[in-house]
């Protein structure tokens, strides 16, 4: 027999796996709700002006928390600088999260909570959003609520539905569970607008954290950059587990620029938002449900011939994800929003893989 090594922790081999996508996505990649059209220029004429200085030293991540706590209105102690929200997920799951402890789940939402919590032990409870409109499920996930939630995960907007939570909702859940963290995850904040990053820190919000990504609006899934914002109180457990320079020094030298440069933002998700619209009227036209989404992306119920669509489109250069093993999700396919001028493209496609499912 091969000798397989020493076994990790019962909780590892239990645990939920993620699969990353295979092979070179290319084509207009719709498929993993990135900007799909470019970052700042400010960027990348940054890193075109890297020196061999910046990459010989350590990374420090403090002096580049601060400028972002100022442009968040923040204290520099209230924000913690991250290797993605990925990172940031699994270092509150670390962090808070152990045999014994719940996290509660509203679903369909991202994958990475579950994955994060399933390998500390704790149990994953779930509360299935209704297919009908996939409005958040504020009643039921009140009611789940338990001494031992330790971590309530909302993805507002959520994935892959679009659908976001109101602020009132969020903020009473908070003030119902103090012994749970309130992760507040607005990876698509740019495209919704509304957020709950104010109350952060605040005597009434000690528990409530919010996440924000530089992967979706801002272009930069690549240099793999998030952020936490939450009271110093939670941030002095989170710096301790965090790897102290998980944020790379490329990282950190494009995060002033990306920030400063609210024009190239605004136009970005300007152009998303009018392809949006456009892409709601192809479906209605083509007889395809779709969602009312609040991010950068729309669920299309396909149907039974889910996966021939996922393969048809890809086959004619346009990637999309089918999302139809999500719980509730069956015949669904989300579809990534870019800019109008790409949008035009992959109608076409819609149009002709429709036509010959
Ligand atoms: C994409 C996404 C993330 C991951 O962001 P990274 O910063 O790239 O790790 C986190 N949360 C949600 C809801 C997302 O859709």
């Amino acid at each position: 027999m091969r000798n397989e090594g020493p076994a990790p922790r019962e909780a590892v081999r239990a645990m939920k796996e993620y699969h990353p996508p295979l092979g070179g996505r290319e084509g207009l990649r719709l498929d993993f709700n990135e900007n799909t059209f470019a970052c700042s220029p400010r960027v990348t004429a940054t890193l075109a002006a890297i020196t061999a200085g910046d990459l010989t030293r350590y990374p420090e991540r403090g002096p580049v928390e601060a400028l972002v706590a100022e442009h968040l209105q923040l204290k520099p102690e209230q924000v913690l600088l991250t290797n993605g929200v990925d990172e940031a997920i699994h270092v509150l799951c670390q962090t808070y999260l152990d045999e014994g402890s719940e996290l509660l789940l509203p679903v369909p939402t991202y994958s990475m909570y579950e994955v994060y919590a399933s390998a500390t032990g704790a149990t994953v409870i779930p509360v299935q959003a209704e297919r009908a409109d996939f409005a958040f499920p504020y009643d039921r996930v009140v009611a789940a609520i338990t001494p031992r939630t330790r971590v309530i995960a909302l993805a507002n907007p959520n994935s892959p539905t679009g659908t976001a939570v109101h602020r009132e909702q969020i903020l009473t859940i908070a003030r119902r569970a103090p012994q749970a963290i309130v992760l507040a995850d607005e990876a698509y904040f740019h495209f919704f607008g509304e957020s709950v990053i104010d109350c952060v820190g605040t005597a009434e919000y000690p528990n409530l954290v919010v996440a924000r990504t530089f992967s979706k609006a801002y272009g930069l899934a690549g240099l793999r950059l998030g952020l936490l914002a939450a009271a110093p109180q939670i941030m002095h457990w989170l710096r301790r587990v965090i790897s102290p320079y998980s944020v790379n020094a490329l990282a950190l030298a494009c995060l002033p620029p990306a920030l400063q440069d609210t024009a190239y933002l605004d136009w970005y998700v300007g152009e998303v938002k009018a392809a949006r619209t456009e892409l709601y009227a192809v479906c209605e036209e083509l007889h395809v449900r779709t969602w009312p989404s609040d991010a950068n992306f729309v669920l299309l119920e396909i149907g039974a011939k889910h996966r021939e669509f996922t393969r048809g489109m890809h086959e004619r250069g346009v990637l999309v994800r089918d999302r139809s093993a999500d719980p509730g999700c069956d015949g669904c396919v989300r579809v990534t929003v870019g800019t109008r001028e790409q949008m035009y493209r992959s109608h076409e496609t819609l149009r002709s893989v429709l036509a010959e499912l």
